[in-house]
C-alpha cells in the first residue's frame, strides 16, 4: 500500500484510544459494572479478593494485594520493609517519577543509577558501583513492558543482604529467563492506571510477594495499620483498592495475553517497516529502534530514538501534522528534577540516562491498533526522514 492510500484510510492515530472496546468486553464490563453497584460492596472485599488471587496465580507470585495504585504500592512495599530516614534505595534515572518519589515519601534517600542503551533498564554495574552500607533497596523498573536484567541485580542484592522491589508498573506479564514481572524480588508492584497493559476505568494497583508475612504486613498497612481494626500498632494509610476497579480489571485480565501478543505485534511490524526502509542500519542509522528482547516483552510502549533533541522534535511534529500521536516517556532523568536538587545530581552524572531522555519517542503501538494504521505509522515515519 502506498503513502496516498494510506493517507485516505487513515485519519487519526492516537497513542493509545481507550473507546475501542469490542463489544463482548464491553458488555462484561456493564455486567461487571452492575454486579458491584447491586452488591453495595464497595471497598475491598470478594471482587478484590477475586482480583488478587487470579493476579497472583498470573504474576507466578504466592500472594497479591490489592491497593489504590502503582504509587501506593511502591509506596506501602518500602514501608512493609521498615525503610525509612537514614536509608537508601537504588533506582534508575530514567524511569517514571513515582519510582523515586516514593523512596523520598518515606524518608530514604534515592541513589539514581544509570541505565543501559539496549535495554533501557537498570545498568547492574551501576548499581555495584553505589551500593553503600546504608543501602537498603533496589528498585529496578521494567521499563516499557521489558524486564530488567534481574539475575545480576538478586546476585548483587543476595551477596549485600538487599531487599529487591521490582517496579513492574509497565510489565504485568513480561518475563525474564521464564519467571514473570513481580515474582522475582521480594516485592513486586503493578499499577492499573488506564494506558498500563492491565487497565482499570481510574486508579489501582498491587503488590505481589512470596512472603506470607510480608503479604500479611501489606494488608495491614493498607488500612491504617489497624490490626484489629482500630487497634494500630503500625502507622499505615489509606491503600485500599475499590470493588469496582477490581470488578473492571478481571474482564481484562482474562483478555491480557491476546492483548499483549498483538502489542508484540504491532512492535514486530514496526521493526520490519522501519528496518526495510533502511533507517536503522549501517554505522549511523537515523533511527535506532528498541532491540529484541530475550524474553516476553509486552510492548507498553514501542520506544525509538532519534540522534538528537532536534531531530526528535522534528519528527514528533511532523507526525502530529499527519495525525499521528507520539509520546516523550520520559523527557528529564529524575537525577536532574528541581525536587531531588538537593541530593546534587549534576548534568554529566548519568550520561546514558541523559542521552536517552533527549532521543527517545514512543509511538502508537496498543492492542487495538488496526494492521493499516501501524502501516501508516512507520509509513509516515520513513517519510520524515526520506522528506526531510
Ligand atoms: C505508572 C507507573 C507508576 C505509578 O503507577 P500509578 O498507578 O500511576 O500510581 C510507577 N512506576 C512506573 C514505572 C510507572 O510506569
Amino acid at each position: 500500500m502506498d503513502a496516498t492510500n494510506n493517507e485516505v484510510a487513515v485519519r487519526d492515530v492516537p497513542l493509545l484510544d481507550l473507546k475501542r472496546l469490542d463489544p463482548e468486553l464491553e458488555a462484561e464490563l456493564q455486567d461487571a459494572f452492575t454486579r458491584v453497584l447491586k452488591s453495595g460492596y464497595f471497598i475491598l472485599g470478594p471482587e478484590v479478593e477475586a482480583l488478587e488471587e487470579a493476579c497472583a496465580s498470573y504474576c507466578g507470585a504466592e500472594h497479591a494485594i490489592g491497593v489504590s495504585s502503582g504509587t501506593d504500592a511502591l509506596l506501602v512495599a518500602l514501608m512493609a520493609l521498615g525503610i525509612g530516614a537514614g536509608d537508601e534505595v537504588i533506582c534508575p534515572s530514567f524511569t517514571f517519577f513515582a519510582t523515586a518519589g516514593c523512596i523520598s515519601r518515606t524518608g530514604a534517600r534515592p541513589v539514581f543509577v544509570d541505565v543501559l542503551e539496549t535495554s533501557f533498564n537498570c545498568d547492574p554495574e551501576d548499581i555495584e558501583r553505589k551500593i553503600t552500607s546504608r543501602t537498603k533497596a533496589i528498585i529496578p523498573v521494567h521499563l516499557y513492558g521489558r524486564c530488567a536484567d534481574m539475575d545480576p541485580i538478586l546476585e548483587l542484592a543476595g551477596r549485600h543482604g538487599i531487599h529487591v522491589i521490582e517496579d513492574a508498573a509497565q510489565a504485568i506479564g513480561a518475563e525474564y529467563n521464564g519467571r514473570r514481572a513481580g515474582s522475582m524480588g521480594e516485592l513486586g508492584c503493578f499499577s492499573f492506571f488506564p494506558t498500563k497493559n492491565l487497565g482499570a476505568c481510574g486508579d489501582g494497583g498491587l503488590v505481589t510477594c512470596n512472603d506470607a508475612e510480608l503479604a500479611e504486613k501489606i494488608r495491614v498497612l493498607r488500612v491504617h495499620g489497624g490490626s484489629p481494626k482500630y487497634h494500630h500498632g503500625v502507622i499505615g494509610g489509606n491503600f485500599r483498592l475499590d470493588a469496582l476497579q477490581a470488578a473492571l480489571i478481571r474482564p481484562r485480565l482474562r483478555r491480557l495475553d491476546a492483548s499483549s501478543l498483538r502489542r508484540a505485534e504491532n512492535a514486530a511490524a514496526y521493526t520490519s517497516l522501519l528496518e526495510a526502509a533502511g533507517l536503522a542500519s549501517g554505522p549511523n542509522p537515523p533511527l535506532r529502534l528498541p532491540e529484541a528482547s530475550p524474553s516476553r516483552h509486552i510492548y507498553n510502549q514501542y520506544t525509538l530514538r532519534c540522534e538528537d533533541g532536534a531531530t526528535r522534535e522534528a519528527l514528533r511534529e511532523f507526525l502530529a501534522a499527519n495525525t499521528v500521536a507520539s509520546e516523550i516517556y520520559y523527557p528529564i532523568p529524575l537525577h536532574l528534577q528541581g525536587c531531588f536538587s538537593s541530593l546534587g545530581g549534576e548534568k554529566g552524572d548519568l550520561p546514558i540516562s541523559e542521552k536517552l531522555a533527549g532521543e527517545v519517542l514512543s509511538i502508537p503501538i496498543f492492542g487495538e491498533l488496526e494492521e493499516e494504521e501501524v502501516r501508516y505509522v512507520a509509513d509516515r515515519v520513513e517519510a520524515f526522514f526520506k522528506e526531510s
